[in-house]
């Protein structure tokens, strides 16, 4: 299944340089509150791999912008394949590790085949059944697959989708992308999905 996953150096590699071509796209489109000139302002996370991805652990730079002008110097922080939301763990794993709780449902067989506490797996199944549904990105997904099963996500999505399991992932933190941040509204504007 999919502990047998493990997604190496290149796969981050790869989603880090997308990463760098939206925060261009971001960054070009300027700010979104005032249309300022953005600037880079990258910080660096600690994101977490688990079992299946610890070569995530050392892309910790997380792509971010400031809006050089005065009075506003909003941060614009760009939708990423990488991460997602504020959450420790890397987009995904957090896709591989909920599917991976999922189906074994044995809260201890599933933390020995990702490496990812029960509670952490408990709260995003809560969050994919969850508050995930109502967000523009899950009606998108929804549109563009037809029938997702919504009692048995992630899975029902990234079954749906095309390649192996390792490029089935990539799309599909790509196409959660836009959820990822809070400060770039309508985020897929600068998300390119290829499948
Ligand atoms: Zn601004």
């Amino acid at each position: 299944m999919f502990d047998q996953v493990f997604l190496g150096r290149e796969f981050f590699e790869m989603l880090e340089r997308q990463d760098e071509a939206i925060a261009e796209r971001v960054a070009a489109a300027g700010c979104p509150v005032c249309a300022g000139p953005l600037h880079r302002g990258d910080y660096d996370r600690k994101p977490r791999g688990g079992l299946i991805a610890r070569a995530g652990e050392a892309f910790v730079k997380r792509f971010s912008l400031c809006c050089g002008r005065e009075g506003c110097r909003k941060r614009a922080t760009p939708p990423s394949l990488r991460f997602l939301g504020r959450r420790v763990y890397v987009g995904a794993v957090v896709i591989l590790a909920s599917i991976v709780a999922h189906a074994l449902g044995v809260a201890a067989q599933a933390r020995a085949a990702t490496g990812v506490p029960a509670r952490t797996t408990r709260r995003w199944l809560a969050w994919w059944m969850g508050p995930f549904l109502s967000t523009e990105v899950f009606v998108a997904i929804r549109a563009r697959l037809i029938e997702v099963n919504a009692a048995a996500l992630p899975a029902s999505i990234l079954n749906r989708l095309p390649g192996t399991v390792t490029e089935q992932v990539g799309l599909l933190v790509t196409l959660l992308a836009p959820i990822s941040t809070g400060t770039v509204p309508d985020g897929s504007r600068f998300v390119r999905v290829v499948a």
